[in-house]
């Protein structure tokens, strides 16, 4: 572990000059001042902690007497914390991409998750640390920012491995708990090489993202899951500021803590976040710790913006400057008068993308929050801090009804320029209209007609749709928890009245799959697609039902198609290759596994896919380095284990080949390849005996062949064996 290490290196000289073992002045003249000057000094490493989904008003150091917010509250005691700061959207991706490029959602262009990447010309945090010399390294612990969305831009390492830490054949996870990212974490520190280049870190958090899980012992002691949730949170930042300390680091170092949103927790009707976007959800705590220069124990009481906050690193880093939306506050935090803080702008377009409804925008200047729907609000926070009196609302000749709406016509006019200047920025990722091709399709089946008439939705005020919220996640709490009829009962008339609910159409789709109605699924599928065609997982899947049905072409456009979308999505690119493989052209699929790797090295499935098609080939060495690749990936996955080890039993390396078919047998005790191989070997090695009783185990668990049985060339030895004879006869009278 080295943070700091290499500072503390610089000053012992220092020590040593002033200490009492002080060298001789002869020395001292041909040795030291001038050396020392024309060292630069370090640059500080940077670790930025992000906790998903954690409101403020849940921590102990911003008030909530019940949180078990040790550590955090920890830094807050030796740092600045600001009291009122603010995201720009209630959403993981837009509001973290605001975060690494300084930029508000209308200028970066990112506006929901999953369906539009980070844009390559956008200058990140990490791009600009790297520039200058810093290494720099990211854990995240969700799939919405997997590095496919590009906020991998300008790290060295981007640890977006969730898979590895479910069950051996569930490759896709959605989060990895924060004690898993935190093991990785340390593990990662600790073998970081001495002195090394300054850090730029960060950790992303998942946790208090629902549902609410958290172990017993967190949860002891805390009003709600979701403050439990928060607690664990909590003891894994412990371990990484504990180890920081014990590496005298965490002074050296500056640490920003924050979140990327909160959670409504049932207010203004909403339980989670993502539609409004009010203080519930868009207030976020804030933490800046940095001893060199951040007081202890300092509450900022000027709002901050997300945006804020690269320049702001880069002002405590001494770094310079880039063109951003946000400023640098590295002196405002010192300063005893701070300058008045800025218009703080924050969006939501999930009511239009995933409803069809009106979408958000909003602006916040002193206690003010004006939000920008078809029925404006206009709420004054130094009175009514829970946002729930919309001045708007008053009678036209109620005191201070013509305030109010001059008030609101101000931060109109304001949010309109604050849009404008974004837009002027000219760097924002657009969704990429429907192919020619998937229209005329879409049309042919009377899919497109239905996007296109007028939509019950269109306009709506969000406010009026939380009946609608209520019952899309009571429908996703009856599929997650496997009642799939009851879910499809639920959203059927939900969608015949708002046919542009997607993820609610995908969420039936999903159902009739696993109910057994691929048609029926297909159909949704396609339908999902009419509405919003940026969708990569619906084109992936569509692709793969039509590769099961043997529409090899119209898998590939589809395939094709999720790239356009998603250009770096690995998982298109080894489907691509797949279909060349099928075709009978191993060098054509084979680019497209190299290229799935090179896109996302932490993906497991490529090597496996590279892994097969080399062992079609027999060749045994190229395939078993591939299988091992994806082994150290996720060393449970039964396929790559079985297959390393059959690779290197083809090699004829008997001995090596044993303990890799036996872990694989431990991996998944049901499946009988692993017996079958160990009988393979056993019987190479001229042991008959074991041969045949790894046989029978493999006999017992399902492997029936008679036929191949006869033809496998490690059982010749045995052919003349009565048992193995017997064992054969009995199988083809099956
Ligand atoms: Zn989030």
């Amino acid at each position: 572990m080295t943070i700091g290490k290499l500072a503390l290196i610089l000053v012992l000289p220092f020590a040593i000059v002033s200490g009492c073992s002080r060298p001789k002045a002869p020395e001292l003249v041909s040795d030291p001042a001038p050396e020392l000057d024309a060292i630069e000094p370090r640059s500080p490493d940077i670790l930025v902690i992000t906790v998903d989904t954690l409101r403020a008003d849940r921590l102990g150091c911003y008030g909530f007497d019940a949180a078990r917010t040790p550590n955090i509250d920890r830094l807050a005691r030796e740092g600045v914390r600001v009291q009122h700061a603010v995201a720009p959207a209630p959403i993981t991706m837009p509001s973290h991409t605001s975060i690494f490029t300084g930029l508000d959602p209308p200028a970066h262009g990112v506006r929901d998750n999953g369906t539009y990447p980070v844009p390559q010309e956008i200058e990140t945090l990490a791009e600009r640390l790297r520039g200058a010399g810093y290494q720099t390294q990211a854990f995240v612990s969700a799939e919405v920012l997997d590095s496919r969305y590009g906020l991998d831009q300008g790290f060295d390492g981007y640890d977006d491995e969730l898979w590895n830490e479910a069950g051996p054949t569930d490759f896709k996870r959605q989060e990895r708990p924060a004690n898993k990212t935190m093991d990785r974490v340390l593990q990662w520190l600790s073998q970081r090489p001495v002195p090394a280049d300054p850090l730029f870190l960060w950790v992303h958090l998942f946790d208090p993202h629902q549902p609410y899980e958290p172990p017993a012992s967190a949860a002891q002691g805390t009003p709600t899951l979701y403050d439990g949730e928060i607690a664990f949170v909590d003891r894994q930042i412990g371990r990484l500021i504990k180890a920081l300390e014990d590496e005298g680091a965490l002074d050296e170092t500056i640490v920003v803590f924050t979140s990327d949103h909160g959670e409504s927790l049932g207010e203004h009707g909403e339980e989670t976040h993502a539609v409004f976007i009010y203080e519930s959800t868009i207030r976020i705590p804030l933490i800046v710790r940095y001893p060199p220069k951040l007081p202890a124990g300092k509450v900022h009481m000027q709002s901050v913006r997300i945006v804020d906050l690269m320049p702001t690193i880069l002002g405590l880093a001494d770094q310079a400057q880039t063109k951003v939306q946000g400023s640098d506050l590295s002196k405002a935090l010192v300063s005893a008068k701070p300058p008045p803080a800025l218009p703080q702008y924050s969006e939501s377009l999930y009511p239009e993308l995933a409803f069809g409804m009106a979408a958000l925008q909003g602006l916040r200047l002193d206690d003010w929050t004006y939000i920008r729907a078809p029925r404006a609000e206009l709420y004054d926070r130094a009175t009514d801090p829970g946002e729930t009196r919309n001045l708007l609302d008053l009678a036209r000749d109620a005191p201070g009804a013509a305030v109010a709406k001059r008030k609101a016509d101000d931060l109109d006019q304001l949010l309109s320029e604050l849009i404008e200047r974004g837009r002027r920025l000219d760097i924002v990722a657009q969704p990429k209209p429907l192919d020619e091709d998937t229209v005329k399709m879409l049309r042919a089946l009377g899919y497109m007609e239905e996007t296109e008439a007028p939509d019950a939705l269109r306009g709506m005020d969000p406010k009026d749709g939380v009946p609608i919220y209520r019952k899309v996640s009571e429908a996703f709490r009856l599929a997650r928890d496997g009642n799939c009829p009851a879910a499809v009962e639920l959203l059927s008339p939900l969608l015949r009245m708002l046919p542009n609910l997607v993820q609610a159409r995908n969420r039936i789709a999903k159902c009739q799959l696993q109910m057994g109605n691929p048609k029926a699924a297909k159909q949704q599928y396609l339908k999902s697609l009419a509405y919003d065609p940026n969708q990569e997982g619906v084109l992936l899947q569509l692709g793969r039902m039509q590769m099961a049905e043997k529409d090899l072409e119209g898998a590939r456009q589809r395939f094709l198609r999720a790239l356009d979308v998603i250009p770096n999505s690995a998982d298109a690119m080894v489907l691509l290759g797949h279909l060349d493989f099928s075709a009978g052209q191993p060098k054509e699929a084979e680019a497209w596994y190299r290229k799935a790797i090179e896109a996302d090295p932490a993906r497991p499935i490529p090597y496996l896919f590279l892994g097969d098609l080399y062992f079609r080939q027999a060749k045994f060495a190229d395939a078993k380095s591939a299988y091992e690749q994806a082994r150290k990936i996720a060393p449970t996955d039964f396929v790559a284990t079985l297959q390393t080890g059959i690779c290197t039993l083809a090699l004829g390396e008997l001995d090596a080949a044993e303990p890799l078919l036996l872990e694989a047998s431990r991996i998944d005790p049901t499946q009988w390849q692993p017996f079958y191989y160990l009988a393979c070997a056993r019987a190479a090695q001229g042991e008959p005996d074991a041969a045949l009783s790894q046989l029978d185990k493999a006999v017992e668990l399902g492997f029936s062949d008679a036929e191949r049985l006869r033809r496998e060339r490690c059982f010749r030895p045995l052919q003349g064996d009565p048992r193995f004879q017997k064992l054969a006869r009995g199988l083809a009278a099956q």
